[in-house]
This record gives structure tokens, sequence and C-alpha cells, in this order.
């Protein structure tokens, strides 16, 4: 029996693609070779790399409009220094929600000046901040669409003339959002994509070359646009993991059929955190919690050791808060089954009847 995996990320991924992906490990494309073991200039391999970006720019409905898809190295935190080396000029706009903001706010104060149009760091990140302004002089907009530490997550983004930029790492491909109101996105593959050691980037050209700074080839979009994600080694296995898993969410109906099994699961837990005098939210305001990661707390920490082995016991993985925050928090991620709410939805029933 697999576990019930609430992990945050690496985290649950489909279980038909672990399937594929161990068989193409041992032989891949009867070519009597390993995935591993293949050269990435391959044509069995160029075909996995288009195929994935081909798949990613159709399930956010972006292709044939100007935009292209890169499978590149580094985490989502190389993006944080890589979108202000293509695209800060002299000022750009970010807002603050949380850890991973904060980290994209500090490596771009290397290239200009920022300005942190909103933060919700008054009240540790519990909210998100909304009615700012962002002024129509900044080279582009950043903002992280789901805050994975904290739980919450935006559920609109703002009308603006400026390029907008998005940390989507932790729900991309889970919502049905205008994506071509987005000039970069990216996202690490460890949540609802793939294994770690890829990132999706998906980018819309005429936002590139408009600085006037030198740019290192590997730090340089166009130069991996041009390459087609092949300047350099592409990290092979992660990029074949989440083709599949592309494939898979295509078998499963796309974004909008997920999104609709996101919103059952997430409803399903939100309830009983409402609903059981145990428990409370984090999040400050209802609306926005996230339909990823929900974070809640207990509201007697004596019963911390009962809720512990009651979920444990129950096959539950993966249920305690980031260290920087504590408590609790179930990611729910594309590949986590409903199911598996449910069981963690009992195990807080149980605790209530036995408290
Ligand atoms: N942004 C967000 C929203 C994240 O959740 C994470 C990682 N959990 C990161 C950025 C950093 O990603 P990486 O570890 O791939 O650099």
């Amino acid at each position: 029996m697999k576990k019930h995996n609430f992990s945050a990320g690496p985290c649950v991924l489909p279980q038909p693609v672990m399937q594929k992906a161990s068989e193409a490990i041992l032989n891949f494309n009867g070519l009597d070779l390993s995935l591993l073991e293949i050269s990435h200039r391959s044509t069995d391999f160029t075909a996995v790399m288009e195929r994935a970006q081909k798949l990613a720019l159709e399930h956010l409905g972006l292709q044939d409009k100007g935009y292209k898809a890169l499978f590149l190295q580094g985490g989502a935190s190389m993006e944080f220094l890589r979108v202000a080396y293509n695209l800060l000029e002299q000022k750009a706009a970010y807002l603050n929600t949380g850890t991973w903001s904060v980290k994209a706010i500090k490596e771009a104060k290397l290239f200009g000046e920022i300005l942190e149009v909103a933060s919700s760091k008054d009240q540790n990140f519990n909210y998100v901040p909304k009615n700012y302004t962002i002024p129509s002089d900044a080279d582009y907009f950043h903002c992280t669409s789901n805050n994975t530490i904290f739980g919450t997550q935006l559920k609109s983004f703002p009308e603006t003339n400026v390029p907008i930029a998005c940390d989507m790492s932790s729900d991309i491909f889970s919502r049905q959002l205008d994506f071509s109101k987005f000039s970069i996105i990216y996202a690490g593959a460890q949540k609802n994509m793939g294994p770690a050691g890829t990132t999706l980037i998906v980018v819309k050209e005429d936002v590139l070359g408009k600085v006037s700074r030198a740019i290192p080839s590997l730090m340089d979009y166009r130069v991996h646009i041009a390459k087609n994600s092949m300047f350099n080694t592409p990290a092979v296995f992660a990029v074949y993991v989440s083709m599949l898993t592309l494939e898979w969410l295509k078998e499963k109906g796309g974004i909008s059929a997920i999104e609709k099994v996101n919103d059952k699961k997430s409803k399903l837990l939100y309830s009983e955190i409402d609903r059981n005098p145990l428990f409370t939210g984090f999040v400050a305001n209802k609306e926005d919690r996230s339909t990823m990661n929900a974070t809640f707390n207990l509201t007697d920490e004596n019963f911390k050791e009962k809720f512990d082995t009651l979920w444990q016991d129950a096959g539950i993985n993966g249920l305690n808060g980031h260290r920087s925050v504590g408590g609790y928090r179930a990611s729910m991620y594309n590949a986590l089954e409903l199911e598996s709410v449910q069981v963690l939805v009992d195990v807080m029933k149980e605790l209530e009847r036995k408290a």
C-alpha cells in the first residue's frame, strides 16, 4: 500500500507515470538502452523535449501566441535571478507574499531598483495584499501565484500594462487562468509536473532583448530558445517524467478537469478545518486559501502527540508544516487522490471523538 503523500515537494506523482518512468530506465522506446544512457541529442530524446514543450504550451493555451517553453536547470530559484537578468533595466515592481517572493526580491535587487508594491509580511504572510498600484514605468511586475509555505494563493492578477512575471512553482497546471496575461511563467518541476531537476519557463519572446547589459549565455533566455533548451545537457530524466505527467494530465482532461478535482479536495479539507473545534486555519481570509497547500494548527497543542500518531498510523506522509511556520500543511497537488484527503479528514474526526 502506498502512503497518502501530502508532501510539499518533491511530492506525489501519478502512479502510471512512475510505472512508465521505471520502464524507461530499464529499456527506453525498445532501444535496449536506458533513457539515462542515450545522448540527449538522439532523435529519441529530442522528441521527448519537443513533446514536453508542446504539451506545456497546449495545457496553458499558449501555443501559437508568441511563447516558448524551456526546460532548464537551477530550480525556480535560478529564475529569481534569470528573470531580472533578462528583463530588469531600471526598475521592477514586486509583490511580497512570502518566503519565495522575498528570495526573488533579494536576487533582483542585484540588477536594479526594486519597488515592493505591497507586502503581507506584517502578518507573517497569512493573507494576500490587494489594491496596490504598479507604476506604469516598471520594467515588469513579479508575483508568486501560490505561497507554498504559508498556504495563500492569488485568486486574481492585476490589470497592468507592464509585463507580468509569475513564479507558479506550486500551482502550475492546477487551475484555469488566462495565461496569456503573463509574459514569463516559471515553475520548478517537483510539484505538479515531475521530479526535481528541471524548471519549466514559459516566456513570451517579445519581452526579451530589451536590456542593455551583457547576459552570460546560460543566463540568457534567448540563447536557450535558440538552442531549444539544449544549450547544455538538459536534465533528461526530469524532462522525460515531466512529459509523462503532462501526458497523464491530458488524458485526465487537462487543467479544467483537474481543477474540479482540486476544488473538491480543498473544499473537503477546509470544511473539516472550519468545522472541527480542534483545528484552526492559518490563513486569515478564507478567499486567500490555497487549493494546493492547506496550512492549519491545532487549537490545543496538548493533542499534538495523539494527532501525530493517528495520521502516521493512517499511512499519511508529509503533514508537518514548513520549519519556518510550524503547525501542519497538507499539500494536495494534482496527483493526490481525493481518497487521500478523505483519510486525513477521517483522522481529524477521530481525534475529535477521542479528545
Ligand atoms: N518558488 C516556490 C513558490 C516554491 O514553492 C519553491 C520551492 N518549494 C521555490 C520557488 C524554489 O524552488 P527550487 O527549490 O526549485 O529552486
